[in-house]
């Protein structure tokens, strides 16, 4: 959950801003059924619905968002929109005080907040359906049958009732009213607010403890909304003059008031109504028994009701504001009241062992006290101190081991088996690996070492810290970064309003405002103009991430820059003058980039910045390197090297993008180059570079993927093809092949050429040498460049035959490199093809008559194409310059590889994998060379032809992908890739070998069985279900070739939870935490597209019921096709 956070956040806010640029769109709602009331008609077509989507992190469900408890929730039909007859599904939900409806269950903001108090009346209509009859108007719902409609007819009427009751109550009582059932005693302040960057408004009011959303004021008086925001998990932040961005855990609302002032108003009041969300107060009595924990550790203020779980520290409200700041990956920060539920006994017991003040004793040990905090400290004053406390760990205890990794590690792995945590915290945040290993290959982790030990302290730490940077790692903190001469630069520049994704669109002259800017060293600032004293924006250099420079006419102002801000802004600048622009980009690189990467910004790059990444095996250990890109070229300056390498995209091995893991393989000679990064608009800048810039398909020869020696990869790989299994084919190259299997495979070489791979078995070579002749007859601009070019080719012809290989050499050397090479490849491929003219009937006269129309992309009709082709042929060694014992060699070397006729074709295999062997230790794992297109099948033979393990028939030794964090394993389908799953392994997952006990059974279960589909009663649970209710309950499952589905019981005709089976990965085995009714489960992740991860737990009665759903699942997963050569099922 926690390192999800920020990704939630930044797609719910896309769709937040989406969904108010459809306000005049297709949401229109006719929500009236009295038309004959002239206002409300009015109303109704004045007024659209505004779309809030946003769905809730796996981790958390609808109901433990809102204070009250629900009475009453399900699906409902709403009346149709205006124009339209359909009827609208809504997930609907009841509580005291609001009835709301959602487009869904996952949904966290309503579509629409009715306030019960404004309900006069609900009434039964005909057709199932009802009406909620509030003072202005009314809301028509449409049930599923009459029982259901009754249900919520008197629920609703109950509620209303009691509702009347509890404020007559109320107002007897005088001293009872606490405004919670009137909206307008407690409200603190109330508005238009614009939503920042469109120009729509909405009314805002701040009531209690929550925020409530209207299309009006008039809506506000009526007590019907858009949206209620409960204010306990949120931050309020100011984002510039004028706006302010409210952040829950999945949305960021972005606003703007009329003024600077009124910003102020609203942060301020906002931020009260944060505080006033805080109630529950168990936990707080616990942590406070500790008696240092009753001031924050960093401000001293009484009564902290914040901690940061990993640091360990109990903090006030502002100061664990700062920390949320810095991001999960430095200071998890939790409240001691809201959320109870993450507050674990033994993370309780950490807390009141440690205390403030023992934990200060390692942070703040250094610290001088012209730099501590006091309660009233602003928050400039916050944030420096807790980034140098945390991140930068200047006021830390050294260890007496500081910077001696090895002993670091050594002294964390004894440690741990004693009950002083304090000791480890030391450790730990002075560097030792949490993930290192122990030694001891029976508890290889320190984690596993501390519950060998009993130290469930120790383990509750080590836990909560493993992932977490470590202080002095981050970038920013590096003094390395630093710019090494001062840089100032000032001058107008015209300005867009930034946004949160990149600028995709044109933006006109009329987008941009101007500004007077001024880069001073770090800070980069612009104003109204020359004479403004407050500056209207600006950001540190060191938190641009990334600079991108775009092409010349790509906005209003021809020429134009983007600053990508870490927060995920994206800044636009632009200026008609080249020398104008080019002066700032200059200017801001220079702040930007370390001085020993200054090379990386003294060329026409379009992009520069800097990035995560990983190299070859060390997966965990993230550094960070500056990168600068421009079409197909990349510069990348490694975190402790000074010499800047230069990757050329199009040649690379492999490239592979997971966006899910925001995951980008470049290998390129053989090493991998992982980078990593983040949803943000900057990282995603980058991927498109990458995937531009690393060869297209439908481009010249040069932009096409290459091999190391320049010549396109197609073209490569096709040759190297025929020269392996065609070159004693008869009338090679003159045959046809078949039309439909050139195109398909002429296709998925412009795709990515990279990914193709040719098989004897599965492909002809007419097909091949077929592909060849039509990408070269079709590539853009042909072999010799255009048809300009090409006539000095073709006239060479008429030249007395004496002086003809002078000028083809001549020629030859005045083509592009790529031109250059190609040509030379493939005249070398022809020369040895006609060296076997004996066999396959084609000599160079032959190929030549095949060869010159499709190198000259002519029509056949000027023979002195191929008189050309065959005189370059005759002539090879000469024009090419080519040694004629090399040539020999090489033809020797053909003859030989034919006379073997070696089964597969050579590959090249690149990434080292390690994998274990039948059981995870020591000793067990073997590391094999896994390329893109490996198979699983293929994985387990090379490992266990490793290991010398011989195969029998019915062992069906399996690639099982193990997650022992969450006790679960998925054996992978033989035909699955493995270079996929194995880079976007999480740090608990491993890959290993071993027999798949269950395989036999699940054959033997649907060679006999016809029917596809499976349903039945099974025990099922979700990864975290409504509190107090976490347990397996039995439901109706059924799984279908299309979809799997959960139904409450075999009444219910609507599924509760619903998943495509392509969506499915299916593991063995349940977490024993979550008490399995039985030993017979299974995990069921369900990945769908646009949703986050669910993860289902499904429970058998009996291993024979466990393995039928498992065979049932693998079936449809993989069309009957279980096991190679296994008999597939009766279809
Ligand atoms: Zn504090």
């Amino acid at each position: 959950m926690a390192d999800n956070n920020s990704y939630v956040q930044e797609d719910a806010l896309l769709t937040f801003q989406k969904g108010f640029c459809q306000l005049s769109g297709d949401e229109a709602e006719n929500e009236d059924i009295n038309q004959d009331l002239e206002e409300n008609r009015r109303r109704s077509v004045d007024e659209d619905s505004i779309y809030l989507g946003s769905t809730l992190s796996r981790s958390y469900q609808t109901e433990d968002l809102h204070h009250s408890p629900v009475i009453k929730m399900g699906w409902l039909d709403k009346s149709p929109p205006k124009g339209s007859l359909v009827f609208q599904k809504r997930w609907v939900m009841l509580d005291e005080q609001y009835l709301r409806y959602f487009d869904n269950e996952k949904e966290v903001y309503s579509k629409r907040i009715i306030a019960i108090a404004s309900i006069t009346h609900v009434l039964n209509v005909g057709g199932q359906k009802f009406a909620v009859v509030t003072r202005n108007r009314t809301f028509l719902f449409r049930s599923e049958n009459n029982t259901v409609r009754e249900e919520w007819v008197s629920v609703l009427q109950a509620t209303v009732q009691q509702h009347r009751k509890r404020v007559e109550m109320s107002f007897m009582n005088v001293s009872d009213m606490s405004g919670q059932h009137n909206g307008g005693v407690s409200i603190s302040k109330q508005g238009y607010l614009e939503v920042d960057g469109l120009r729509s408004k909405v009314y805002v009011v701040i009531c209690a403890d929550r925020v409530f959303l209207y299309r009006s004021t008039e809506e506000h008086n009526q007590g019907v909304g858009i949206t209620s925001i409960e204010m306990n998990m949120v931050t309020v932040t100011s984002t510039d003059k004028r706006s302010f961005n409210i952040t829950t855990f999945c949305r960021t609302f972005s606003f703007m008031a009329e003024s600077e002032q009124q910003r102020e108003q609203w942060v301020e009041a906002l931020k009260a109504c944060v505080g006033r969300s805080l109630s529950s107060n168990r936990v707080a009595q616990k942590i406070w028994a500790e008696e240092a924990n009753q001031r924050c550790a960093d401000c001293g203020a009484p009564n902290p009701d914040w901690a940061s779980v990993n640091l360990c520290v109990v903090l006030c409200k502002c100061c664990a504001g700062v920390h949320r700041g810095l991001g999960q990956s430095v200071s998890k920060v939790c409240s001691l009241r809201t959320d109870e539920h993450l507050w674990t006994d033994s993370l309780i017991q950490v807390f009141r062992l440690l205390g403030n003040d023992r934990v200060n004793l390692f942070w703040a040990a250094n610290l001088p006290p012209s730099e501590a905090l006091c309660p009233s400290s602003d928050s400039e004053e916050r944030l420096q101190f807790v980034t140098a406390k945390y991140c930068q760990g200047k006021y830390r205890n050294y260890h007496a081991l500081f910077a001696k990794q090895e002993e670091l590690n050594k002294a964390l792995c004894n440690n741990i088996k004693t009950s002083d945590v304090l000791e480890t915290l030391a450790l730990v945040f002075c560097g030792a690996d949490v993930n290192s290993y122990t030694g001891d290959p029976e508890l290889p982790s320190p984690v596993s070492m501390a519950q060998h030990y009993g130290q469930t302290l120790q383990v509750e730490f080590l836990t909560r810290n493993h992932s977490t940077e470590i202080p002095g790692s981050r970038a920013g903190d590096q003094p390395v970064i630093k710019a090494a001469l001062p840089v100032s630069h000032t001058g107008y520049l015209f300005k867009t309003a930034s946004t949160t994704r990149a600028v995709t669109e044109s933006k006109a002259k009329g987008d941009f405002s101007r500004r007077w800017c001024s880069l001073d060293q770090d800070n980069f600032s612009y104003y109204e103009n020359e004479k403004s004293s407050s500056r209207s924006g600006g950001m540190k250099i060191g938190d641009v991430l990334c600079l991108v420079i775009n092409p010349p006419g790509k906005h209003g102002y021809a020429h134009s820059f983007e600053l990508y801000h870490d927060t995920g802004r994206v800044y636009l600048f632009g200026e008609d003058c080249p020398e104008t622009v080019r002066g700032w980009t200059k200017a801001i690189t220079k702040a930007l980039v370390p001085p020993k990467a200054e090379v990386l910004v003294c060329w026409s790059f379009e992009r520069v910045g800097r990035l995560r990444y990983t190299e070859g095996q060390h997966l965990h250990r993230p550094y960070l390197g500056w990168f600068s890109l421009g079409g197909s070229k990349l510069l990348f300056l490694h975190h402790e090297a000074d010499q800047v390498q230069t990757i050329d995209l199009r040649k690379l091995q492999e490239l592979s993008v997971h966006q899910e893991a925001g995951v980008v393989v470049l290998v390129c000679r053989g090493r991998s180059l992982r980078v990593e990064g983040d949803r943000r608009p900057d990282f995603r800048g980058w991927l498109s570079g990458f995937l531009q810039g690393s060869g297209r398909g439908d481009g010249p020869l040069e932009q096409q993927q290459l091999t190391n020696s320049d010549v396109p990869v197609i073209v490569d790989l096709c040759m190297s093809y025929i020269t392996q299994y065609g070159l004693k084919a008869e009338g090679i190259y003159r045959k046809c092949g078949v039309n439909s299997k050139i195109a398909s495979l002429l296709l998925s070489f412009r795709s990515d050429a990279r990914r193709v791979r040719l098989k004897e078995e599965q492909h002809q070579v007419d097909d091949i040498a077929n592909v060849l002749k039509r990408f070269l007859r079709e590539v853009d601009g042909g072999v010799f460049n255009g048809h300009q070019a090409s006539l000095p080719w073709l006239h060479t012809t008429s030249v007395s035959e004496s002086k003809r290989v002078t000028q083809y050499k001549a020629l030859l050397n005045s083509l592009p490199p790529v031109n250059r090479a190609t040509l030379g490849a493939v005249i070398n491929h022809l020369h040895c093809i006609q060296c076997f003219a004996d066999e396959n009937h084609m000599n160079k006269h032959n190929l030549a008559i095949v060869f010159g129309p499709t190198l000259f992309q002519t029509d056949g009709s000027d023979n002195n194409a191929s008189q050309v082709i065959e005189e370059l042929i005759q002539n090879y060694q000469d024009i090419f310059n080519v040694d004629a014992e090399k040539l020999q060699i090489k033809l020797d070397m053909i003859s030989h590889v034919i006379k073997a006729q070696e089964e597969h074709c050579i590959e090249t295999t690149l990434t080292i994998c390690g994998v274990y062997v039948e059981r995870k230790e020591q000793g067990s794992e073997v590391l094999v060379q896994i390329s893109q297109a490996m198979t699983a099948e293929e994985l387990v033979c090379e490992a266990l032809r490793r290991r010398n393990i011989p195969t029998r028939q019915g062992d069906y030794w399996s690639c099982f992908l193990v997650d022992d964090n969450q006790e679960m394993e998925r054996p992978m389908h033989y035909q699955e890739q493995v270079f996929a799953i194995y880079i976007s392994l999480g740090k608990d997952d491993y890959l290993m070998v071993k027999r798949n006990g269950f395989m036999e059974a699940m054959l033997i279960y649907i060679a006999g069985r016809i029917e596809v589909s499976r349903n039945g009663l099974i025990h099922f649970r979700e990864e975290k279900g409504q509190r107090g209710k976490r347990t397996f309950s039995r439901r109706l499952c059924v799984l279908s070739s299309t979809s799997l589905r959960l139904y409450k019981d075999v009444k219910n005709t609507q599924p509760e939870r619903e998943c495509p089976v392509h969506a499915l990965r299916v593991y063995y085995g349940i977490k024993k935490k979550l008490q399995p009714p039985s030993c017979w489960g299974m995990t069921v992740v369900c990945e769908q597209v646009e949703r986050d991860q669910q993860r289902w737990y499904l429970c058998c009665e009996s291993k024979n019921e466990l393995i039928e759903w498992l065979a049932t699942f693998m079936r449809l997963q993989c069309k009957g096709d279980l096991w190679p050569g296994a008999t597939k099922p009766v279809s």
